[in-house]
């Protein structure tokens, strides 16, 4: 069995869902988690803004809006009556479900219950335009079996359990050399929570539904389409020369999600990695491109690729009692944990450490707390630049080397030797495309 996901824009128009027909059509079994239609969710998130702030005139115009784009799509889509007609339904149905929280008091839930729509539309309207052409699928409901716990965590054993009960009604055998076969599609990102309401995975979640979904069938592979050829060695963005990655470790790949390289949502790394499915990146446009292959194998003594990641802020906090004291930094990381808030990069001198956080949500709090105790001085509006590889043998040189190539740009902090695989330094986001530049200078020689 092999899982490949599709992104917003690899169905983000009509036509881009009859391409995606070729992907998808061969005789091996498989599992297709989709997106929403690009443009979609960010759609959703706008109304459910304006039905929060009460502005049910403007919710109810986004709303008409975003239906004018289904129809048309419809339109374009499917060719044959029964199938026009049954999508124009599918369209109804569900813009009626939105339209209808236009109507009284607007809840969280109920948020969640809107940004869900999207992945449930493209889903479906593929699933009948291959009907129309005369390809068996099957629409399996994300609802049914992705699930989180009271952490927001995947609960991977209720997924895996209550997928294989999904597959087997279909007389699936989703293991791994296992016979059975059949095209099976269901939504990426929707999920329920562990009060069984409808929440989601967060933004870009979909490349974790299909992680999920490999991992809980221990697949064959796992395949991420994009627009891009792969994960690059920088940031395509912002630096002109850069160039794809064939072959990345899990761990490789897990600090680029995370630390800014937007092609991967940031912790769907890990439930491939638990289980060792192999991740391959595909690019849509170019199907016959290599990409980017994530595994188990590390490949010793490189730098990989460099990531940024923004919105950055940077705590510094000092007390003269951390002088010769013991239990300092536990009391600072225990405020930090109460308030759910991860630290990503940390340096540290005999009276005074600085962390960074990637959220404000908690800052004040947290700000209350530590001043109880220390002095703190806040950054904002700092980006972390990171450099991944493998630095096992080649440790004394890369330090330098990266430094040597940062040596005109102002750095915040340095992170070295926290892991074989990720060397970060902090700067002010004014500075990052220097850096950017620089590092792909001085590293890649681009
Ligand atoms: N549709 C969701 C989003 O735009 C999930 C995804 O595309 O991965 O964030
Ligand atoms: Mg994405």
């Amino acid at each position: 069995m092999k899982i490949l996901k599709f992104g917003g824009t690899s169905v983000g128009s009509a036509e881009r869902m009859k391409a995606l027909v070729a992907l998808i059509k061969s005789d091996e079994p498989k599992i297709v988690v989709l997106s929403a239609m690009s443009g979609t969710t960010n759609a959703l998130v706008e109304i459910a803004n304006a039905l929060y702030s009460r502005e049910n005139d403007k919710a109810k115009k986004l709303i008409d809006a975003l239906e004018k784009k289904y129809e048309s799509v419809l339109q374009e889509l499917y060719s044959k009556t029964p199938s026009l007609n049954k999508g124009k339904e599918l369209v109804k149905n569900h813009f009626e479900f939105i339209r209808s929280f236009t109507l009284d008091m607007f809840t969280a839930n109920e948020e969640k219950s809107i940004l869900a729509q999207g992945e449930l539309l493209s889903t479906a309207l593929e699933h009948f335009y291959l009907e129309e052409i005369g390809i068996d699928s099957v629409l399996l409901p994300a609802l049914n079996f992705m699930r989180i716990d009271e952490n927001d965590e995947p609960d991977l054993q209720y997924i895996e359990e209550n997928l294989k009960a999904e597959l087997k009604k279909h007389n699936a055998l989703p293991l791994k050399g296992g016979a059975g076969g059949g095209l099976f599609i269901t939504q990426g990102y929707i999920c329920r929570n562990a009060f069984g309401e409808i929440d989601n995975l967060k933004r870009g979640g979909s490349d974790y539904t299909a992680t999920l979904i490999g991992a809980a069938l221990n697949a064959e592979e796992i395949q991420i389409w994009t627009d891009i050829d792969g994960m690059h060695n920088n940031d395509p963005r912002i630096v002109e020369k850069t160039f794809p990655v064939t072959e990345l470790s899990f761990d490789e790949a897990a600090e680029l999600a995370y630390f800014g390289a937007k092609i991967l949502h940031p912790t769907c790394v890990l439930p491939a990695q638990k289980r060792k499915v192999p991740v391959r990146l595909l690019n849509t446009m170019q199907p016959e491109a290599k990409g980017t292959v994530i595994t188990d194998k590390a490949s010793s003594d490189r730098i990989t690729a460099v990531a940024a990641k923004d919105g950055i802020i940077a705590v510094n906090i000092k007390s003269a009692r951390m002088l010769l004291a013991y239990g300092f930094l536990r009391s600072v990381f225990e405020i930090f944990e109460r308030y759910k808030t991860p630290i990503d990069m940390i340096t540290t001198s005999e009276v005074a450490v600085s962390v960074t956080i990637d959220t404000d949500k908690n800052l004040d709090a947290i700000l209350k707390e530590l001043k109880e105790f220390c002095s703190v001085e806040v950054d904002k509006d700092q980006t972390i630049v990171c450099v991944v590889g493998s630095f096992t043998a080649e440790k004394q040189g890369v330090a330098a080397k990266i430094l040597d190539a940062l040596k005109n740009i102002p750095l915040r902090m340095i992170s070295y030797g926290g892991s074989e695989n990720n060397v970060s330094v902090l700067v002010d986001s004014k500075y990052k495309k220097d850096a950017l530049v620089a590092l792909n200078k001085g590293l890649f020689g681009l």
